[in-house]
């Protein structure tokens, strides 16, 4: 009986597969059975940072003589044109939020042993209320909680919020961006941020500045340490 079972749910999967077959996220290739995220040439070629293994790496020297961060990594370059950009705006645009908790929960599995694993709880960088209504959900959410999942930390949300509705920052300056983001977050729950380690999720960094702009009011919270997790690492030039 578990035999027939079995074989009606696999014969169901590879049905379901032949009308509704899973695709890559980067390359919009079918994947088959034993491929999960990635098709197995994407997985080979993902330009993963190996940041983590590097305490003075690209992520982390964004924030050097800004603000205070413990660790700081991104799981891969974030490139123009490369077909890897997909999984961003999938996660971030068009609404495929099991990528975004998939990759988290990936990214996370390759951080089980590094510091990251000591944060007391996982926080996303959190969207402007009206932000997350127009969009539905914060990406930066579902990352995180791929990552609490892996990392086996808690995820919490809300004990910072976004006060400032900013426009999107892609067409900005380097200077703009800078000088746009002060007083942008406000802690609303310091009593559950004291004496915590927080680990701050966003889905890409590029000049470090809402992260940076994120993690100074948690800093101002008593024996509070940052350290930070994006998915991608973004080079501005
Ligand atoms: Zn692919």
């Amino acid at each position: 009986m578990k035999y027939l079972r079995d074989k009606l749910s696999v014969m169901g999967e590879s049905l379901a597969g032949l009308f509704f077959p899973r695709l890559c996220p980067a390359c919009s290739g079918v994947l088959y059975g034993n491929e999960s995220i990635l098709c197995l040439k994407c997985n080979c070629e993902f330009p993963r940072t190996g940041f983590h293994l590097d305490p003075a790496n690209d992520t982390a020297r964004l924030f050097w003589g800004r603000v205070m961060i413990k660790n700081a990594a991104s799981f891969f370059f974030y490139q123009k044109g490369s077909r890897f950009q997909n999984i961003i705006h999938k996660v971030k645009y068009h609404n495929c939020r099991h990528l975004g908790m998939e990759m988290g929960r990936w990214y996370g599995h390759e951080l089980v042993n590094t510091p990251f694993c000591h944060a007391d709880l996982i926080h996303p960088v959190p969207l402007h209320v009206r932000k997350q209504r127009k969009r539905g959900y914060n990406q930066s959410e579902l990352i995180a909680k791929g990552l609490s999942e892996s990392l086996s930390l808690p995820m919490e949300t809300g004990l910072v919020e976004r006060v400032m509705y900013t426009d999107t920052q892609t067409r900005k300056s380097k200077y703009e961006r800078w000088s746009n983001v002060e007083g942008i977050f406000r802690v609303i729950h310091p009593e559950k941020l004291k004496n915590k380690h927080v680990l701050l999720v966003d889905d890409v960094v590029t000049t470090g500045s809402t992260l940076e702009a994120c993690a100074a009011p948690i800093l101002s919270v008593e024996g509070t340490q940052v350290s930070i997790l994006t998915l991608a690492y973004a080079k501005l030039w």
